[in-house]
């Protein structure tokens, strides 16, 4: 297992196909599409896998657009804040639906959706997120449209909305709150479509999370209102199913056991920087702890804090746990540290790479 070169993401298809049980059981108990979120996980090399229990992708952007229609197929939606002209008719003809941000957007293009089904994002102003930046519903949003009644005047032209208002939320009762909300001030709105996509950010596939209890929801809001309900799921379709592999290359102490390691945050998981979280590594025990630390200079690129139970070496591996969602899709060439190749561990247990990265990739992305 230890001789493929670090740094590499390790997908385990296992973690994969255990999420993937849970999107058949909520497609089966509620009658939701679900669609998985390019922009969380674009790994195409994997949509074999997922394909068999997710019924198409959603896409931010004519190039997610394309991927999900030539790689993934089944339903895509396209979907993004602002198209522009010159991209349009190319959207148009990889999508099976499309949906517009603003009342503007819809304006501009609905005319060039030839016959495709055209939908609207809505944002009720209300959400569950524990960050602004990431908060469709902070103030002076430009994520979707809020006032029923502008809605309302354009209704005969839209056969859907997509409301994306959830960031993480592992609580039932919270996302049945928002859902109720939205009941309340959109009925008149709610009524008069075909289809309601509630966008992803929920944690369904969470342990423990009440899955029959979540589906049954989905299953009275599409009945109540007459609507094909459609999940979008980013993060929930691939939690806790790969982790970025890494090794040990100098290691120091100031204050704090550090320990250098042959990857970065910025680089490699971003959005640990950006969402000021820090790594699941290590464990909960062991008697030598250390601050793992990316190789960067970057002064901040830390992943975090973990404990080992015996002293690290160099050459040591360590395993970043939860780098599926968010960190492929994000990664980049900063400060020129070789980016991690892409691995797969099949269900046997044995390794595949499915792709490797050189000085030529990073070469490319510049001129
Ligand atoms: C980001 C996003 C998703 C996926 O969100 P997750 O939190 O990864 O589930 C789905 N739909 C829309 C519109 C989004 O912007």
């Amino acid at each position: 297992m230890h001789t493929l070169p670090t740094p590499y993401y390790l997908i385990d298809k296992s973690a994969l196909l255990r999420n993937m049980a849970v999107m058949d059981t909520v497609r089966e108990l509620s009658g939701a599409k679900i669609l998985l979120a390019l922009k969380c996980f674009a790994t195409w090399s994997v949509f074999d896998l997922i394909r068999p229990h997710m019924d198409g992708t959603t896409s931010s952007s004519l190039y997610e657009a394309k991927l999900g229609s030539q790689k993934f197929g089944g339903e895509t939606h396209a979907y993004s804040v602002a198209f522009a002209d010159h991209e349009i008719e190319e959207v148009v003809a990889h999508c099976d639906k499309i949906i517009f941000n603003s009342i503007a957007q819809f304006e501009r293009y609905a005319s060039h959706a030839q016959g495709k089904p055209v939908g609207l994002r809505l944002n009720p102003g209300v959400s569950v997120a524990g960050f602004d930046l990431a908060d469709p519903a902070r103030p002076f949003s430009r994520l979707g449209e809020r006032d029923p009644d502008r809605i309302l005047a354009i209704i005969d032209r839209l056969d859907g909305v997509m409301i994306h208002n959830n960031c993480e939320n592992d609580d039932l009762e919270r996302f049945d709150e928002l859902l109720t909300q939205v009941e309340q001030r959109y009925g008149q709105v709610l009524q008069r479509l075909k289809w309601v996509s509630l966008g992803g950010g929920i944690s369904f596939t969470a342990p423990g999370y009440p899955v029959a209890q979540f589906s049954k929801r989905l299953r009275d809001f599409a009945r109540k209102h007459d609507v094909q309900v459609y999940l979008e799921p980013g993060e929930a379709a691939v939690r806790h199913s790969a982790t970025l592999e890494v090794s040990v290359l100098d290691l120091g102490h100031n204050g704090k056991h550090l320990a250098v390691v042959d990857a970065s945050t910025e680089a490699h998981m971003l959005d640990l920087l950006i969402y000021r979280e820090t790594a699941a590594l290590g464990s909960d025990e062991g008697d030598h702890q250390y601050m793992i630390c990316g190789k960067t200079c970057l002064a901040g690129d830390i992943f975090g804090e973990g404990r080992f139970a015996s002293p690290l070496q160099v050459g040591d591996r360590i395993s970043i746990g939860d780098a599926a969602g968010y960190t492929m899709v994000k990664k980049n060439w900063f400060n020129g540290v070789n980016m991690p190749s892409i691995v797969l561990k099949e269900s046997d247990g044995s390794m595949r790479v499915i792709r490797e990265f050189s000085f030529s990739d990073y070469v490319d992305s510049l001129s």
